[in-house]
């Protein structure tokens, strides 16, 4: 048997120090996972359980990659987000032990067609062409979990032409990583190469062409990416 065309390339992260990558198959993200960030979006922070949209895999891509002006939106955001690499198989992890199914982490920037996205959130409907379409979803180096040390309580930010305009700490997450881990896996079982984009602090903006995000978390490889 053979493919009728073929098969798709498998889209993957770099790893911080080695040739080797991290193969994707699926890219989670949380929404409103950040108090500040709920408000300015107009809605209330309250706890409670945690929402997800998804991205496709292929819409992964390095660090300073120049990502094209996505069509038919007039508003593109970034979003500044602490990424998980899930390693291992994962179903119904508790607190306690979903920490022992990552990988690594990386930085993440979790682009958005917000004028597409806020529209489909009125009407009632999915956020895909808001959220996933191609190359929405740059992540520079995971970090593995032996080279991270102390993520919960790292700085986020963000700078657009080396302005910040994001700048936060994880935790403040709304949801901590163990509790997404936990609460994610009882909906899906996860498998080796799921991402998951764990949601932005406040602060979230519009980019124009030609301009330059910076992503950081302190720790991990920082993200860079031009608007072309
Ligand atoms: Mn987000």
């Amino acid at each position: 048997m053979g493919y009728v065309f073929d098969a798709p390339d498998v889209s993957s992260v770099a790893i911080n120090g080695s040739d080797d990558r991290f193969p994707v198959r699926r890219v989670f993200c949380v929404g409103r996972n950040y108090a500040a960030h709920a408000r300015e979006m107009g809605r209330d922070p309250d706890r409670e359980p945690p929402f997800y949209f998804m991205k496709p895999a292929d819409a992964v891509v390095d660090n300073g990659a120049s990502v094209p002006y996505p069509p038919q939106t007039g508003n593109l955001h970034y979003e500044g987000e602490l990424v998980v690499a899930i390693g291992k198989e994962c179903k119904e992890a508790t607190t306690d032990n979903a920490l022992d199914f990552v990988f690594g982490y990386a930085v993440g920037n979790d682009l958005t067609r917000r004028d597409l996205q806020l529209d489909a959130r009125e009407k009632g409907r999915p956020w895909d062409t808001g959220k996933g379409f191609d190359h929405s979803a740059p992540c520079a180096a995971i970090h593995t979990v032996d080279q991270v040390d102390d993520i919960e309580n790292a700085r986020i930010w963000l700078s657009v032409n080396g302005d910040i305009k994001q700048d936060s700490s994880i935790n403040k997450l709304i949801w901590s990583i163990p509790e997404v881990i936990a609460n994610l896996s009882g909906l899906f079982t996860l498998k080796p190469g799921d991402l998951i984009f764990t949601g932005t602090p406040e602060g979230v903006g519009p980019v124009v062409k030609g301009d330059i995000i910076k992503v950081g978390v302190d720790g991990l490889s920082e993200l860079e990416t031009k608007i072309v």
